[in-house]
């Protein structure tokens, strides 16, 4: 069984560890990373995210910005990419504490999803995220051409 079948299986025995939470402040497997970056997204354009002060989570920012994913756990959104290749810092916002502060999510001079996505850390991420994503196709490839071999 390669890690992303089981990946899926494991998934599929438990849903709640599909919620970025669960990765947060632990050093993640193989296993794990394929979990991570391969789950289907948990945040759907139909769910109704609660608000706080008004605001409130929008699925729509993971379109602009595709690590990020919402937690049901901490109603806190958390990078995916940094979350995968560590670069977990205590009190970190989007690999620890979850990032809550939906006022100040978007927009030209405070916007904090933007300034994470340009962070120095994050392209790091981002580009091992690539880099995986990549030999994991690749192994999944493979393994279904030495099947249809069989
Ligand atoms: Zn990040």
């Amino acid at each position: 069984m390669n890690i992303f079948t089981e990946s899926v299986l494991k998934q599929q025995s438990d849903p709640t560890n599909s919620d970025p939470y669960f990765f947060s402040g632990k050093s993640l497997n193989d296993s794990d990373r394929t979990q991570l970056l391969f789950d289907i997204k948990m945040s759907s354009s139909t769910t109704v995210f609660p608000a706080t002060d008004g605001r409130r989570y929008s699925s729509k920012w993971e379109e602009k910005f595709p690590w990020l994913r919402y937690s049901i756990q901490k109603d806190a959104a958390f990078c995916i990419n940094c979350l995968a290749f560590c670069n977990y810092k205590d009190g970190d916002v989007f690999t620890d504490k979850g990032f809550n502060d939906w006022k100040n999510a978007t927009g030209s001079k405070r916007g904090v999803l933007l300034s994470h996505n340009e962070s120095k850390t994050h392209k790091q991420a981002t580009n091992k995220t690539i880099n995986y994503k990549q030999i994991v196709n690749k192994k999944e490839k493979d393994t279904c051409f030495y099947l249809k071999k069989l």
